[in-house]
């Protein structure tokens, strides 16, 4: 499970997120959905201290995984991102390194060694959707595959190193309606033994991959904050506040 508490996000001295304090349970879906600006990236981005690249940011509040303060001193934050992996909105395989090396480049990067290597690279591409399509041209550049393809190439090099949780920033919004479709066929099955955490600007597809949602809103002005969330369907049909009635219907 990985919980945030009273997390609070700065660039420079403009506070951006505030007050968010979510659980998003272990082996299950949460999707963040909420309008442009109001803080969904900056939130994943704390998740897996990616945040701290930006010199700019403060952060306040807690991030647990398991419990664990993902902050706490004497941990490294390469450590941290190792458990907890990231997949974005434009799909960036190393195009000129081969399938088969996209999918173990995480390990490496990590130091990581592996007994079986080809059990590995054929189970993460299995898991994420794409052995079937690939399995016969492992050899070949990543570059060379469709934007879905390569959506799920990267996803398999998240799982790779088998992370406790894969959080993912729009993960469809550079694909065409099939490609997408295999990604959210992908993301229902690894839901049920990773920990993921979505933001869509997609409403059907929130409703269609998720367990949980979270409704994130900045007033003019002000920081982002969490306005709902709840479990999915409750969040889009029997929302506590207006605000989430009127962006789930598309008003605002
Ligand atoms: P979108 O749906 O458009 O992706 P978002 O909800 O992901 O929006 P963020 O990208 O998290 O929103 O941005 C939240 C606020 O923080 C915005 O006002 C944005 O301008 C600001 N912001 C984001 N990144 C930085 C940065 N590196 N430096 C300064 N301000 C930033
Ligand atoms: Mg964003």
């Amino acid at each position: 499970t990985l919980e945030s508490r009273d997390v609070a996000a700065w660039f420079g001295d403009r506070l951006v997120l505030e007050g968010v304090s979510l659980t998003m349970p272990a082996r299950e879906v949460t999707a963040l959905i909420g309008p442009s600006g109001c803080g969904k990236s900056t939130f994943l981005r704390i998740l897996n201290r990616m945040h701290e690249l930006v010199p700019s940011a403060t952060l306040g509040g807690e991030v647990l995984l398991d419990g664990t303060d993902i902050y706490a001193e004497g941990t490294r934050a390469q450590q941290v991102r190792l458990r907890i992996g990231m997949v974005f909105q434009k799909p960036n395989p190393f195009p000129a390194m081969s399938i088969r090396d996209n999918v173990l480049a995480g390990l490496k990067l990590a130091g990581l060694k592996c007994d079986d290597k080809d059990a590995l690279v054929e189970q993460s591409l299995e898991r994420a959707g794409l052995w079937r399509e690939v399995r016969d041209r492992l050899n070949s550049p990543g570059g060379a595959l469709s934007g879905g393809q390569q959506q799920r190439l990267c996803i398999a090099r998240s799982l790779a190193v088998r992370p406790n949780v894969l959080l993912m920033d729009e993960p469809c919004s550079a694909l065409d309606p099939t490609s997408t479709r295999r990604v959210e066929q992908t993301i229902s099955e690894i839901g049920h033994d990773v920990t993921i955490v979505i933001v869509t600007h997609n409403m059907q597809q929130a409703q269609r991959v998720s367990d949980h949602c979270a409704f994130f809103l900045a007033a003019e002005n002000e920081p982002g904050r969490v306005v709902e969330h709840g479990p999915t369907e409750k969040v889009f049909t029997e929302p506590d506040d207006p605000r989430t009635y009127d962006y789930v219907n598309g008003r605002f």
